[in-house]
């Protein structure tokens, strides 16, 4: 406008008619204010340029113009660098670029680029991209286009140095896929192999392998290698590679860019290398709780300048195979182990099963099946109640109960019904299962069936019933025999050992009576037949009887009874008879030494109890439950070797559960025992 302005004033002031200057002095005017006009359009361009500039220098992109070169052919072959801004240089490496062509900086730069600038010049079309630069050694995100007249052929960049979030993408990118092939690999080897050949591939070198370092020997598996080269597959000792020791020594990325040239090998490294064509390599060497495990090598046969991203990628790398080659070998002897204890379950000949604290089957292996005659999918589907012999249910849910409450564990006899139906007979060591906060959380059983065994305990207990039962009858008349012998002997008018031998025999028969009986009580228990004629009645009057007649079998011990006011009880005098002696003569057979015996009596709540106490060889904790067994005996040279049979306190037990009482026995082996029964006390409304 203001140009404008000027030229209408002149127009006005300093032309005549004709359009020629009206004087000098005008002329002079004018050429004054042209120079001014000049002066401030120069002055307006300044300003434009020096705003452009600040804008380009003050971007954080690199930014340039530059006029691309074209042959006769019109194809473009180099460009010129116009105009750079401020952090050019820094992107893009380059010194000093203005008014020098890219050929001339790099003569190795991709044709690719020349192209495409080529083609924004003469199309005007402006393209944006991605793209490696090889001689830059750089990746550049880039919006190029066309600036000034298109005769000038100047076209504009401005990008931006990319490379380490591409190195970054791509490092991802790489260890996302070793993640995923790693993942669904549980063979060790497999690892190796997929690790070798997807690092190869990634870092595009010639030869990529695992070594696992085991009792001084580097052991390769697997490797990946050009097709053109052998594998190395091997077992190597350490002692003939010195290259590993080296570079197990060094603890840390072993790298070589130039095996010709490096100062990292001697002479003999340096040949060895040579010789199989390792010209730059980057070994890894892994090393956990200081000792070596593994070596990751990659290698080419041409020098080659290993980037600091790189070697860290293969150091990822090495890590990871270690990690994966770890677990898979964890995983295979899980898998053993696992193999290991199926077999072991499955070809033991005790049934197995692991039950819920509910009740329900989770595990069976094949002999529990063949026990019970189910498939193992028809068990893991039932409650264990339905395989159990509806009579058992009620003791054996107690002793469940008391694994579950107390984390006890049991052995029970008992029967399961198989699926047709038939009975048998399991002898069941039931052990709890703990969480790892210490609960009860399931439960094993071991079961053997002891069918068989039930059968021919029932056929001896029959035999015993027989025998016991038909020697009864002709003892009992022997006795009498004996009984009215020793009457009639004059003993005036026999000799004396006459009188002796009868009373010896008439001693002997009466301990066969007695064993007689207890194998006929024995028998009438197993078969539930023992018969008992209650009536209620105090227990001291029977107890010191018992003492007395104890005391008349012995000279050696002091057998002497402790008595309190006693309520009564209901009872079976002759049975419980038998009882005290049983106990009693126990506690003087097994105190051989003699010593007291104390026989003691007591109220204790709703409770008679009677306590027989000796200080004899005592009975060791493991035996005190079995010695109320069947034939149980300790064989022990302490008790002098005692004869008996072991049905003693067999039948007492069973006598004392008849009454509603319990028997049990505390002692200490070497300081004596004490054997107690409780009995409830009698009360009119029973
Ligand atoms: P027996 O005396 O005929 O062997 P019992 O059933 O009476 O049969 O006893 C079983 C076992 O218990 C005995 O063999 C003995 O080892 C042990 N026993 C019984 N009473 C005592 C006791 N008072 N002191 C030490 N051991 C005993």
């Amino acid at each position: 406008m203001g140009n404008k302005g000027t030229g209408n004033e002149s127009a006005n002031r300093n032309e005549g008619t004709d359009g020629l200057p009206v004087s000098l002095e005008s002329c002079l005017l004018d050429l004054r204010q042209a120079e001014e006009t000049i002066r401030q359009q120069q002055r307006l361009l300044y300003q434009s340029e020096a705003q452009h500039n600040l804008l380009f220098d003050s971007l954080d992109e690199g930014f340039c113009t530059v006029e691309v070169l074209f042959d006769n052919a019109d194809q473009s072959i180099d460009y010129r660098f116009l105009k750079v801004n401020g952090v050019f240089e820094a992107q893009i490496g380059i010194e000093n670029p203005l008014g020098r062509t890219m050929r001339e900086i790099a003569p190795e730069h991709e044709q690719y680029w020349f192209e495409m600038l080529g083609r924004i010049a003469l199309t005007g079309k402006s393209q944006r991209l991605e793209h490696w630069a090889n001689a830059l050694e750089r990746f550049y995100d880039i919006y190029a286009f066309r600036v000034g007249d298109p005769m000038d052929r100047q076209v504009a960049i401005l990008f931006k140095d990319i490379t380490a979030r591409k190195r970054q993408e791509e490092l991802q990118a790489y260890l996302l896929r070793l993640n995923d092939a790693l993942r669904s690999l549980s063979d060790p080897i497999q690892v190796q192999d997929v690790v070798t050949h997807l690092a190869m591939e990634y870092l595009g070198v010639d030869r990529c392998y695992y070594c696992e370092i085991e009792e001084g020997n580097a052991i390769i598996r697997r490797d990946a290698f050009r097709a053109d080269l052998p594998s190395v597959a091997n077992v190597y000792p350490l002692s003939d590679f010195p290259i590993l020791s080296t570079v197990i020594n060094a603890g840390h990325p072993f790298v070589v860019f130039d095996a010709h040239t490096t100062e990292l090998l001697d002479d003999r490294l340096r040949q060895l290398c040579l010789q199989t064509q390792a010209i730059s390599f980057v070994d890894i060497p892994v090393i956990k709780d200081d000792s070596p495990c593994g070596i990751l090598c990659v290698t080419c046969c041409e020098p080659r300048k290993w980037r600091k991203e790189e070697i860290e990628l293969a150091r990822e790398t090495a890590e990871r195979t270690w990690i994966a080659v770890e677990q898979a070998r964890a995983a295979e002897a899980l898998r053993e182990s696992e193999e290991n204890y199926r077999a072991i379950v499955n070809q033991s000949i005790a049934g197995i099963l692991k039950i819920g604290l509910e009740g329900n089957m989770l595990f069976t292996n094949d002999q529990f099946c063949r026990m019970l005659g189910y498939e193992g999918a028809e068990l893991l589907a039932m409650h264990v109640n339905r395989i159990v012999y509806p009579e058992d249910h009620e003791r054996n849910a107690a002793a469940f109960h008391g694994l579950v409450s107390e984390g006890r564990a049991y052995e029970i006899e008992k029967r399961f019904v198989r699926k047709e139906g038939a009975i048998i007979w399991v002898n069941n060591h039931v052990s709890p299962i703990f969480n790892n906060k210490g609960e009860v959380d399931a439960a094993v059983i071991v079961s053997i069936d002891i069918t068989r065994q039930k059968e021919l305990e029932r056929q001896k207990d029959e035999f015993i019933g027989i025998a016991s039962h038909e020697l009864k009858t002709p003892i009992t008349s022997i006795k009498a025999y004996g009984q009215i012998l020793a009457a009639m002997i004059d003993q005036s008018s026999v000799p004396p050992t006459f009188t002796q031998l009868l009373a010896k025999m008439n001693a002997q028969i009466d301990r066969l009576i007695k064993l007689i009986y207890s194998l006929l009580n024995t028998s009438r228990i197993a078969g539930n037949q023992l018969t008992l004629q209650l009536e209620p009645i105090n227990l001291n009057g029977l107890l010191e009887e018992h003492v007395r007649q104890g005391q008349l079998t012995t000279s050696r011990h002091r057998i002497t009874f402790i008595g309190e006011e006693l309520p009564p009880v209901m009872a079976d005098v002759e049975r419980m008879g038998q009882v005290m002696d049983n106990l009693i003569s126990n506690a003087i057979k097994y105190a051989p030494k003699g010593g007291d015996v104390i026989v003691r009596a007591e109220s204790r709540g709703g409770r008679v109890r009677v306590s027989v106490r000796d200080f004899g060889v005592g009975i060791p904790k493991e035996a005190q439950e079995k010695i109320f067994d069947r034939f149980y005996r300790i064989n022990d040279a302490s008790a002098g070797g005692t004869s008996g049979i072991g049905l003693g306190l067999y039948i007492c037990r069973e006598i004392i559960s008849r009454h509603q009482g319990q028997m049990a026995v505390e002692s200490i082996p070497d300081e004596g025992s004490t054997f107690y029964f409780e009995l409830p006390v009698y009360t009119e409304r029973q």
